[in-house]
């Protein structure tokens, strides 16, 4: 389906191109952290590092061909070994997702895989710079560590990208690919928004990631709401041989509903995503490491799994993983 209106906005800047999918505003989001949260609404967080983890299985420095295989750092950061090429996505392995160092999300859980056992990476895919998703401090020391590693990023993240160390960024606008090496790696539509600030709301472009290499294909959806693009993201880059899809940070629905999917719509994206063909494994990312929203940590992996069923989806193609966990395919 073509969309409605263009991505790019009349001023510069980016926007929603669906009906109806515009965030919230400031005055909603005070209503919610202020009026709203003193009710009791937010869920109690488990206490740290309560949550189950496995130890990864990574091979340093890279893998052969035929081995593919994804960790779960935690978060939206996973370990991609396509092959013998190292994928990270959002990189975050900081105690808060914050500007600040004492204020802000806190982490709950440690990265499931220790900064210094990452193999050697060659590609990093960023969907936008929320501070979960793009953190300074982690993106300087793996451009300091891993010079030679390709940054993917939606347009107008170049600059920062570069500030913090990155020496070539490559931007990409929705449906644009970078191909080379025998990886072709493809930014598509998110229904989201972005912003570090309170002067730079949608300045640059949120955005997922599709890449082909190793004769896999993998679709990473970054943020998003549930939108009407996801059939024409697998018609055009499938079939997807595993599926990462945020399921978390959802709650109040009301100011949530048009930037994050629930684990409801969740399996409504995985639908319109899935292969009729080859088995597409389902990833559950965005959930149980920083507390963004009022939900309980444990409750979407939960629910999740529930609605899987409930539609009939195969079970072993489900994948909630603890942090650390790593599963070939
Ligand atoms: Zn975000
Ligand atoms: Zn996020």
């Amino acid at each position: 389906m073509p969309p409605a209106y263009p991505h790019h906005g009349p001023r510069g800047g980016y926007q929603n191109p669906w009906p109806e999918a515009q965030p919230r505003g400031f005055k909603d989001f005070l209503r919610w952290q202020l009026v709203e949260r003193r009710a009791g609404t937010v869920a109690q967080s488990p206490p740290l590092d309560s949550l189950p983890t496995r130890e990864p299985v990574i091979i340093s420095p890279r893998a052969e061909r035929g081995y593919r295989s994804v960790t779960w750092i935690g978060h939206s950061t996973v370990l991609l070994q396509l092959g013998a090429l190292n994928v990270l996505t959002d990189p975050i392995w900081s105690e808060r997702a914050s500007p600040l160092r004492t204020l802000g999300p806190r982490r709950l859980m440690a990265p499931g895989v220790a900064f210094d056992r990452l193999p050697s990476i060659d590609l990093v895919l960023l969907s936008h710079n929320h501070y979960d998703h793009l953190d300074a401090t982690t993106v300087q020391r793996i451009a300091a560590r891993f010079p030679n590693a390709t940054w993917l990023c939606p347009m107008d993240l170049g600059k920062p990208l570069r500030k913090l160390g990155v020496s070539q960024p490559v931007e990409r606008d929705w449906w644009q690919s970078v191909d080379g090496g025998g990886v072709s790696a493809t930014c598509t539509p998110a229904q989201h928004f972005s912003g570090r600030g309170l002067r730079d709301r949608n300045r640059t472009l949120w955005c997922g990631w599709t890449i082909a290499a190793d004769d896999v294909r993998v679709y990473f959806a970054g943020d998003t709401a549930l939108h009407p693009e996801f059939g024409a993201i697998a018609a055009r880059l499938g079939p997807f041989d595993l599926i990462m899809l945020p399921i978390g940070a959802y709650e109040p629905r009301w100011f949530m509903r048009s930037v994050h999917m629930n684990p409801e719509d969740a399996i409504e994206a995985y639908r319109a995503l899935a292969s009729r063909t080859t088995i597409s494994r389902c990833l559950a990312l965005h959930w149980g490491t920083f507390r963004l929203t009022d939900e309980a940590i444990e409750e979407p992996p939960i629910r999740f799994a529930q609605r899987w069923r409930e539609a009939g989806l195969p079970e072993s193609a489900n994948w909630i993983l603890a942090h650390g966990e790593t599963r070939p395919f």
